[in-house]
């Protein structure tokens, strides 16, 4: 069949693993591939640019926005995040479905640009332990911590704008979750090469 990929979009508030699940479900889900933003933030320690993202200045980032490169882009916990429009395009173009890391401003814009892609959220089992993994994480100043908190209550409201909700408690268990939602979508009858079935079977 000679499909166009699948754009997933996958939010959540910082600390609740939206990270770690996205990396574990291509690793499981073949045709999917993560899409690698830009970003004005600093690397944590591991994070390599060019596999978690391109990190890039200011300056760079924006004449990407002049020259517009990004299929949305948004300022999150101070720091400029976007999304490459022509690495989405190559992507989507060889029928491969792509997942994308993005806050609820980026997810909202590409719904109304989009409205075949697919929004999920991810919740932590609690504020408790979203503020556990934050420190567990050992990535963030105590101030970036709480700016991070403070902005979680903001970014769960948003959920209802999105097509599924996955509590993230027990990592295997959420993991399977989340492929069964890739599953369900790649087999739905909106998605479907209607010639190939005429031309096969009608
Ligand atoms: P996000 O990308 O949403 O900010 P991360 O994927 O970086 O979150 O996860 C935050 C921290 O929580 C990391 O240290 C990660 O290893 C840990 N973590 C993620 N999911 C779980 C889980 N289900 N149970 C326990 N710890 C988890
Ligand atoms: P972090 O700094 O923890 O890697 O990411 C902070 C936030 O930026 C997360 O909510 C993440 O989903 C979001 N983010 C990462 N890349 C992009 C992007 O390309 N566009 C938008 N809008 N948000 C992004």
């Amino acid at each position: 069949m000679n499909r166009k990929g699948i754009m997933f979009i996958i939010s959540a508030p910082s600390g609740a693993g939206k990270t770690t699940l996205c990396y574990k479900l291509v690793e499981i889900c073949s045709k999917l591939c993560i899409s690698v933003s830009y970003t004005t933030r600093k690397p944590r320690q591991g994070e390599i640019d060019g596999v978690h993202y391109h990190f890039v200045n200011d300056d760079t980032f924006n004449n990407m926005i002049l020259a517009d490169e990004f299929l949305e882009w948004a300022k999150v916990h101070d720091h400029l995040y976007g999304t490459s429009k022509k690495k989405t395009d190559e992507i989507l173009t060889q029928g491969l479905d792509i997942l994308l890391n993005i806050d609820v401003q980026g997810s909202r814009l590409l719904r109304a640009n989009i409205p075949d892609s697919v929004l999920i959220f991810i919740l932590p089992p609690s504020m408790e332990i979203l503020e556990k993994r934050l420190k567990g994480r050992m990535s963030d100043s105590e101030e970036t911590i709480l700016k991070r908190i403070k902005k979680a209550k903001n970014e769960i409201m948003e959920y209802k704008h999105y097509d599924y909700v996955i509590v993230n408690n027990i990592l295997e268990e959420a993991l399977i979750q989340l492929k069964s939602v890739v599953i369900a979508e790649r087999l739905k009858v909106s998605r479907t090469e209607h010639i190939w079935i005429k031309e096969n079977f009608l």
